[in-house]
């Protein structure tokens, strides 16, 4: 059985940017198991396909509800796998799934990883462009883990970096993780990008990043990954979303 959860991400000023939408996965005996296991194996599979259609479809439709019970100014963020992102039909039949839900393209935004803007293709390049026409938003996750230069970043359309959670989890007792996600955001600003630190799970962390002039927050401090029922819930309760009469 697959579901969806979804984390709110946090303004620095305060009030949600956005939620990211994770896949789960429950073994009818082993439980819940982790997508970090289970995504490579669908990748291997090929079942990727599907499954990613089915989440960024899921979301796109999910969040077009919410925003009818009046949530504005909210992306719901997808990840992609490689393999979803280098398929000729991607953009397609991305523009079919925001067409059929009935969401913005102001309303989604899609993750990435490193390696998928570095295969040196000009289709990925291409595809970034079409997104940035459509004001479909684009981040990179997991930023500062892979093998990458940093030259793609001077002509790839990208909204946002997402600073991993291995460098936020040390960042109070460890200078050169400090130092790390302090050169992250300095180098986002700098470009006109965003910054998103992940993981975030103590005030110490948060104060540290506030220092920094971070600009969005996403961890278990603000809030863990929830399924659709009790984010519509925490929206209430926040005061962004009407409840159902
Ligand atoms: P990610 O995209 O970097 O997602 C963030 C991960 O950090 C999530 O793990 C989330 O539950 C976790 N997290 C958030 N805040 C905290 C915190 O304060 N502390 C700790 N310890 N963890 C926190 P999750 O849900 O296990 O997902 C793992 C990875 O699996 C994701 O990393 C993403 O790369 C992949 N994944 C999840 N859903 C999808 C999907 O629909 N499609 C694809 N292609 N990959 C997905
Ligand atoms: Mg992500
Ligand atoms: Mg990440």
């Amino acid at each position: 059985m697959t579901h969806r959860d979804y984390q709110p991400l946090i303004r620095r000023e305060g009030g949600v940017a956005g939620c990211e939408a994770l896949v789960r996965w429950k073994h009818p005996e082993k439980g819940f198991i982790s997508p970090a296991d289970f995504i490579p194996l669908a990748e291997d599979t090929g079942m990727i396909i599907p499954l990613g259609h089915w989440i960024l479809e899921r979301a796109c439709r999910d969040f077009r509800m919410l925003r009818e019970r009046g949530l504005k100014e909210c992306r719901v963020a997808v990840n992609l796998s490689p393999l979803q992102f280098q398929r000729a039909d991607f953009f397609k039949g991305l523009c079919q799934t925001l067409e059929v839900s009935g969401l913005p393209p102001e309303g989604l935004e899609l993750e990435v990883t490193e390696g998928v803007l570095l295969d040196g293709s000009d289709g990925a390049l291409e595809t970034l462009h079409a997104l940035r026409g459509l004001s479909v938003s684009v981040a990179i996750d997991d930023f500062g883990t892979g093998f990458s230069s940093l030259s793609y970043l001077r002509h790839m359309p990208v909204n946002k970096l997402k600073i991993d959670r291995s460098f936020v989890n040390h960042i109070v007792e460890n200078d050169k993780d400090a130092a790390i996600v302090e050169g992250i955001i300095t180098l986002a600003h700098r470009l006109d990008m965003e910054v998103v630190a992940e993981g975030i799970e103590t005030e110490e962390q948060l104060g540290h990043l506030n220092t920094l002039d971070c600009d969005i927050y996403q961890g278990y401090l603000f809030a863990k990954p929830m399924p659709l029922a009790a984010l519509d819930a925490w929206l209430v309760k926040e005061e962004r979303i009407r409840p159902v009469s």
